[in-house]
């Protein structure tokens, strides 16, 4: 029987790790200040930002949320990203995704400068993260993942590990990582995705699984490869009558199948969810130090 991965825990360390290097900061008179940009009312971006708002505060930082009406231009977006490149109080900034149709994300990305840009999008860092930089700000979930693994004394090296999904945001910064030299590295590495003809023949070859995809069960219990390790990165809404909202979160891996079969299954929600606004957190402290040379 396989055990969960409790990322709920593993989040709370890396934020008390955050708010050591606040408390060093505040002795120095400064404060890490994190700016979020969310344009619209999508309820889950809502949400979203809400905690990270409330993580900001509770760990000490200075936290600049900027909720912008459905009907802003991409030009006062690009003033704002401005003047918040310009703010010294603002050490971290993040466009909350999605943004409404008519808006271009990835000039709001590339507007940003890299030394504040916390998600790790900017292609100045997404090369720094590829070439293995050690200061490069890397993407947040990723890190996250690498963080969990670490925790839980899983090398990495040389094992058969499959990723399914290969989006800028979670997939491919994640195959870079795995590809660095060192024990959390050093991955032999495949990486699936929606042209993949027969995923199940994949994923059975992985000692370590991750999936993130976005599609509920897709990972079924015979696509897992006895004792392995998996990592559920999907977050999907199911039908659920018996839930107030009508809806319950589940993952992309059919977790009360899969845990019998894997070695470590990471819960969805309560895996890698909570580890990504911690590893947010731990980015804006990073980008304040390098922006303060503290
Ligand atoms: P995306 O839509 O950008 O990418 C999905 C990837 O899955 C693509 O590369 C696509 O090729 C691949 N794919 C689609 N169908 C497939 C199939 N049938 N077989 C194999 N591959 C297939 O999504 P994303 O932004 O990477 O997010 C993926 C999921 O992870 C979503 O559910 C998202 O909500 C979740 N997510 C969670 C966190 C977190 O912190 N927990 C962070 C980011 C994303």
């Amino acid at each position: 029987m396989g055990q969960p991965i409790d990322g709920r825990a593993v989040a709370q360390k890396v934020n008390a790790e955050t708010s050591l290097q606040v408390e060093r900061l505040k002795v120095n008179g400064v404060v890490p200040g994190l700016a979020v940009i969310m344009v619209g009312d999508d309820p889950a971006s809502f949400s979203y930002v809400l905690a990270k708002e409330k993580k900001a505060q509770e760990l000490g930082f200075k936290s600049f949320i900027y909720r912008m009406p459905p009907t802003t231009t991409q030009q006062e977006l690009l003033e704002l990203v401005r003047s918040c490149n310009e703010n010294a109080e603002i050490h971290g900034i993040l466009v909350q995704s999605p943004l409404p149709v008519a808006l271009n994300e990835h000039e709001l990305v590339m507007a940003i400068v890299p030394e504040k840009d916390v998600d790790g999008f900017h292609p100045i860092n997404v090369g720094l993260c590829a070439l293995g930089a050690p200061h490069a700000l890397r993407p947040c979930t990723p890190a996250g993942i690498v963080r969990l693994l670490q925790e839980c004394k899983v090398s990495t090296r040389g094992k058969r590990v499959v990723i399914i999904g290969r989006s800028r945001i979670v997939g491919l910064p994640l195959a870079h990582l795995l590809l660095q030299r060192g024990e959390f590295g050093d991955a032999t590495l495949t990486v699936c995705h929606s042209r993949t003809p027969d995923l199940g023949s994949e994923t059975r070859r992985a000692e370590i699984l991750i999936s993130a995809v976005g599609q509920a069960h897709l990972v079924k219990a015979d696509m897992v490869r006895p004792g392995a390790v998996v990592i559920d990165v999907g977050v999907n809404r199911v039908e659920d009558a018996t839930k107030p909202r009508g809806y319950r979160i589940v993952g992309d891996i059919d977790y009360d199948a899969v845990l019998p079969v894997a070695s470590f299954v990471t819960p969805v929600p309560g895996g890698v969810g909570p580890m990504t606004i911690a590893m947010l957190m731990a980015n804006t402290v990073q980008a304040c130090r390098t922006q303060t040379g503290l």
